[in-house]
């Protein structure tokens, strides 16, 4: 119990180190990787973020020009962000806020013909 003392006093005095999330949110660093943005106006629907996301959480239907992301199971690793050669890929600095269910981010495209040059590749 001595030996604990002076710890005990020190923490005692000076700041906590803990916050009370979420109520109390820290200011994310400069280069912080957030929640996920997808550009559909820039996005082709290729389907290369998701077959390089680790996570397995992007679901891309060329198709029928659909985007998915499954927010809860985002690692926010930024992986897919450098594959997309579209560039519509981006992150958010701020991290997702906690929720009650699980969320998931849609986008849905234009279907584009497939003669179209800005179809899918
Ligand atoms: S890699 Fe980029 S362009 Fe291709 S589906 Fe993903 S977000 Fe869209
Ligand atoms: S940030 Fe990482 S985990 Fe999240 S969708 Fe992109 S590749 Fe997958």
């Amino acid at each position: 119990m001595f030996k604990m003392t002076p710890s005990i006093l020190k923490n005692l005095m000076t700041e906590k180190a803990t916050r009370l999330y979420p109520y109390e949110v820290r200011t994310p660093y400069d280069q912080a990787r957030g929640e996920l943005i997808n550009d559909a106006e820039k996005c082709n629907f290729c389907g290369i973020c998701a077959a390089k996301c680790p996570s397995q959480c992007l679901t891309v239907d060329k198709k029928n020009a659909t985007w998915e992301c499954a927010m809860f199971s985002c690692l926010f690793c930024g992986i897919c962000v450098e594959a997309c050669p579209k560039k519509s890929l981006t992150q958010k600095q701020a991290y997702r806020k906690p929720a009650r269910e699980k969320e998931v981010i849609f986008i849905q495209g234009e279907i584009k013909a497939k003669d179209d040059p800005e179809g899918c590749e």
